[in-house]
């Protein structure tokens, strides 16, 4: 019989009897089904055939908006299911809005080290226009010898920054068993070069209830990176923005190759926002402003930028960290460019600094 994996979009006023019946209907044929939320569409999608004839009743519910058959790999992540952009909303004090008419800024250091580096580094990009704060606590590193980050005690002093500021704050996750603690501390969990093929990671992160920014494996193709996205969505989160962060390539005067194109890509294959990590890609302080341009030209949604105000003496990262004064410039250079490709950066909404 003919038939094909189908989505089924519900009107945005379906009720939950609605949603019900029509994964009932596809149980009756022995189809398991997941119901997943992307703004304000609500879509039951199928694992299996559905029949033809089954595809065809269900399009006729008074609360069923359409029935999507997604040709090749890509299901939830896909345009042809959402032509529209699906903007992500971080935070609540201060929200930020990813993949909108704003262009979003996130900036930090690498790793949380302490209170005074955290203070330092957070009134330094707030005073640039940083729209979200980043800091890693668990730190995935490739040696065992390099400092691992501060684990609990890091999200904490991170939190306290999202106090004082109002920011929203986004760290990563690095093993499943602590994604219930980021997502309580946190406003948006990081899925890390190292782990975008974590499938256990990204389904209980995807499960936790908080939006997820996902980087690109530093050796995965456009299509592996949108299947992992594929994978925290399909647990029913519609948060997924996705951030490319340089690849693996032969060349050796930056730390990894920095790939636009697959930004732009990513940007015509799926309606999740994509911003870009000029900084992990670069490793080069004098490359993170000339990159950051390119991504906002390119179509990018937002940049994600490691600064810390001591950087020489980082315990991460520091030999691609810019100082406030570089940050501060790249922001300035920045505004231009967004405005050419008609976006707007965030103004400056952060609360009054506080000390903590
Ligand atoms: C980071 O952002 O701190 C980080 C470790 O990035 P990546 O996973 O891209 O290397
Ligand atoms: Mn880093």
């Amino acid at each position: 019989m003919e038939g094909a994996d189908v989505i089924v979009v519900l009107h945005s006023h379906a009720t939950r009897e609605q949603i019900e019946s029509v994964k009932e209907r596809l149980h009756d044929r022995a189809m398991s089904s997941v119901v997943v939320s992307v703004m304000e569409s609500t879509m039951v999608v199928s694992e299996g055939i559905a029949p033809a004839e089954l595809t065809s009743t269900v399009e006729e519910l008074p609360f069923v908006e359409r029935v999507v058959t997604v040709p090749g790999t890509q299901r939830l992540t896909s345009r042809l299911l959402r032509p529209e952009n699906s903007p992500v909303r971080v935070g609540n004090a201060v929200p930020a809005v990813f993949g909108g008419p704003e262009f979003v800024v996130v900036a930090g250091p690498c790793a949380v080290e302490s209170r005074e580096q955290m203070n330092a580094a957070v009134d330094t990009v707030v005073a640039s226009g940083a729209a979200v704060l980043r800091g890693g606590a668990f730190k995935p590193r490739t040696s065992p010898y390099s400092f691992q980050g501060l684990g609990v005690a890091g999200l904490t002093l991170l939190a306290e920054q999202r106090t004082r500021t109002g920011l929203p704050v986004v760290t990563e996750v690095v093993t499943p068993k602590d994604v219930e603690v980021v997502a309580e501390e946190s406003d948006m969990l990081q899925i890390g070069t190292r782990n975008m093929q974590n499938f256990e990671l990204l389904r209980e992160a995807g499960a936790c209830g908080r939006p997820v920014l996902l980087k690109r494996g530093m050796s995965a193709t456009v299509e592996e990176w949108l299947l992992a996205a594929e994978y925290l969505m399909h647990t029913g989160n519609g948060d997924v923005v996705l951030c490319e962060r340089g690849i693996r390539s032969y060349e050796r005067s930056t730390r990894f190759t920095l790939d636009l194109s697959a930004v732009a890509e990513a940007k015509r294959l799926t309606h999740l926002p994509v911003i870009v990590d000029p900084s992990h890609s670069t490793g080069r302080p004098h490359l993170v402003g000339p990159m950051s341009l390119a991504a906002a030209a390119c179509g990018a949604d937002g940049l994600i930028i490691d600064v810390h105000t001591d950087a020489r003496n980082a315990m991460c990262d520091g030999a691609q960290a810019l100082d406030g004064e570089q940050f501060a410039a790249v922001m300035a250079r920045l505004a231009p460019v967004v405005e050419a490709v008609g976006r707007t950066l965030a103004p400056t909404r952060a609360h009054t600094l506080a000390s903590v």
